[in-house]
């Protein structure tokens, strides 16, 4: 079955291809990467997702473009000051923002952005800080009256409530870009709010940051236990998401040509059935830290005296050691440890077993152990 082209929302007027291209993991060699990258547009990803945060993802994309494939693509990049400094000084301001959107577009070699989007807001702080008077969203504006952004939306990692408000806010917004997978549901609300007020939606990790491809024997047995033997969790999350009428695309991180492949083949089998859906949610939701008897992230364990943010900690415990998908909780280990402000936790191993975390824990859960193996496994 051949994927057809849908609304990216009511409010942009694009259609997109139901599976879009992330550009967060690009072929180090640029050779290799260029000829990705074409690969890709050549089979239909048109809507392409970079950020000022993805290593050099951006030149390679202006090297790429040329030869006619900028005309054949949407081309979507980000930033915010919150995740990533540039420059010394730089801020929320709308100035700052006209900046580094004049620099990206350089680094692009384009002489326009289809979309450019607040990244990561991800508390109500950041959406003030994007929407007051002079914050970020008008240097946008600028941007867009100069002709060098023709479209704009957010990203967010924010609690759903949140996320709610802002939907009902922004009619700035024409696209979000949402974390969603069969595992991590939280945003389902959102996502359908989104799609009623014809906003794009667009959703990341749809292989839950690479854990259906880690080969982890739980999440098989999980899938294998509603669609049958043979059906891979990555064919099970694709055709999962397929079947949602309110996601408009997803976002294929490609590093080789078999994420390009993989992905078309699992879309072109078509949607998952409601039933089928429903089942894997069923087995899906068991799986799930805070239904497991694991970690519910309520945060009574906090603070430690040691400056690590349990809950986070524990979250990715629950990934790498009990649903046995390390590389995908190391990733998110590495941002969290070295991102700037109050957001970073201090190191597992810096754990001094105090014990005041473990006489609060709401769960009771060995929280020292759990840290000393977050100590030996995520910190490697
Ligand atoms: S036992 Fe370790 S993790 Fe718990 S509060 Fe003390 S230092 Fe922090
Ligand atoms: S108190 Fe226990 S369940 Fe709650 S966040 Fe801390 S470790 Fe998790």
């Amino acid at each position: 079955m051949q994927s057809k082209l849908v609304d990216l929302g009511k409010r942009s007027g694009f259609k997109v291809h139901p599976v879009s291209m992330g550009a967060m993991r690009f072929p180090a060699d640029d050779g290799e990467a260029v000829r990705l990258i074409r690969k890709a547009i050549d089979a239909g990803l048109i809507y392409i997702d970079t950020s000022r945060g993805y290593g050099d993802s951006e030149e390679k994309l202006g090297k790429a473009l040329k030869d006619g494939y900028r005309e054949k693509v949407i081309l979507s990049t980000k930033w915010s000051p919150w995740i990533k400094l540039i420059e010394e000084g730089d801020d929320a301001s709308a100035q700052c923002m006209y900046r580094r959107i004049c620099e990206q577009l350089k680094r692009l070699d384009t002489e326009y952005l289809d979309f450019y989007q607040v990244w990561n807001v991800d508390k109500p702080e950041h959406y003030e800080l994007a929407t007051r008077q002079g914050g970020m969203l008008d240097g946008i504006r600028r941007a867009m009256k100069e002709g060098l952004v023709r479209h704009t939306g957010f990203t967010t990692h924010d609690e759903p409530k949140n996320v709610l408000r802002y939907i009902e806010e922004a009619h700035w917004a024409e696209v979000i870009l949402f974390t969603y997978n069969m595992l991590n549901r939280e945003y389902k609300k959102c996502i359908d709010a989104a799609h009623a007020k014809g906003i794009g939606t667009i959703v990341m990790n749809p292989i839950g940051g690479g854990m259906f491809a880690e080969g982890s024997g739980v999440i098989k047995k999980a899938v294998e236990g509603v669609l049958g033997e043979g059906v891979s969790p990555i064919e099970a999350a694709h055709r999962y998401l397929a079947a949602d009428e309110n996601i408009d695309t997803i976002i294929c991180g490609i590093t080789k040509t078999y994420d390009i492949e993989n992905t078309l083949a699992n879309y072109a089998k078509g949607p998952l059935s409601q039933g089928e859906c429903r089942g894997l949610e069923g087995v899906m939701k068991g799986l799930r830290p805070e239904n497991a008897g694991f970690c519910t992230g309520c945060g009574y364990c906090m603070p430690c005296p040691q400056g690590i943010i349990i809950p986070e900690v524990m979250k990715l415990v629950h990934t790498g050691r009990y649903l046995d998908c390390l590389v995908s909780a190391k990733g998110p280990f590495g941002w969290l440890v070295a991102q700037p402000g109050e957001g970073r936790s201090e190191y597992p191993s810096k754990c001094i077993k105090c014990g005041k975390c473990e006489g609060k824990c709401t769960q009771r859960l060995k929280i020292m152990d759990e840290m000393a193996w977050a100590g030996a496994n995520l910190e490697k």
